[in-house]
């Protein structure tokens, strides 16, 4: 079951921040379910805003059994995700979408019955259909929880999981950024190649299209050599273009880290 808000599928796919919600945005007492009881973890606001800064999809994966298990119902949960999402709005930060898994296998209500919920963390069924409704970059994404359940979650849909043991949200997460750009430095033969071969792609279709175009400008070539010729053109753009937002987007990832505020 998913509530949302905010962007849907990019053409472009972009890194996802996973987070659990109790035990991370808010002290876990155990079936958090009343706004007035909400006691928040510092730096989850900061976090948020840091995060779609940086051009992050923020996306909450979170257990609700308490559902199933009858202790409060749907509407009390998402009194709970409005106040988050105000709270977080504070410092500008944006939550594009939240996912909860109200199924248990011993829930009381019946709809909410089921003996492995595929949803319910260590399950990854959240994450994977998030991964479905967005265009996720899985290889610079990631989970924080605070539990193991969360981090196999993780694993099992292919991110990178964070235990998240108290303190600032925040600086946990400018540790974790820290800690990607760190593994994507390590990598430079594999990024370097990837931007070579996009350069040598787009300078092979201009090469093929030039001749075509000049063929076409002196009126020797028919309608199917002219609309390949458009073709490749275009596919020499598009491929520039593409390549060009990868380095800004990853000029702008490199700026916020070595200026966080
Ligand atoms: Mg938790």
């Amino acid at each position: 079951m998913v509530a949302r808000s905010g962007q849907a599928l990019s053409p472009n796919a972009r890194p996802a921040a996973f987070f659990d919600r109790d035990g991370v945005f808010n002290v876990d007492h155990g079936y958090a379910h009343k706004v007035e009881e909400l006691e928040w973890i510092a730096g989850g606001p900061q976090a948020v805003r840091r995060l779609n800064d940086l051009g992050y999809l923020v996306i909450l994966v979170t257990n609700q059994s308490g559902i199933g298990r009858g202790y409060y119902d749907e509407a009390a949960m998402h009194a709970v995700h409005d106040a988050l999402r105000a709270h977080v709005g504070q410092a500008g930060g944006v939550i594009d979408a939240i996912y909860f898994a109200p199924h248990h296998e011993d829930a009381v209500v019946e709809k909410y019955r089921h003996p492995d919920p595929p949803d319910r963390k260590p399950n990854p069924g959240m994450l994977l259909r998030a991964m479905r409704d967005f265009a996720i970059d899985k290889e610079r994404s990631f989970l924080i929880g605070d539990k193991p359940s969360d981090l196999e979650a993780a694993r099992r849909a292919g991110v990178r999981g964070y235990l998240f043991e108290g303190g600032d949200l925040d600086a946990a997460v400018r540790g974790i950024l820290g800690e990607t750009l760190k593994q994507q430095a390590e990598k430079p033969p594999e990024v370097l190649h990837h931007q070579r071969s996009q350069t040598l792609l787009a300078l092979a279709c201009v090469l093929l299209a030039m001749p075509l175009a000049i063929m076409n400008f002196i009126g020797r070539i028919g309608l199917l050599w002219q609309l390949l010729e458009i073709a490749l053109f275009g596919a020499a753009w598009i491929i520039t273009r593409r390549e060009s937002k990868r380095v800004v987007s990853s000029r702008a990832a490199s700026k916020g880290q070595s200026s966080p505020t």
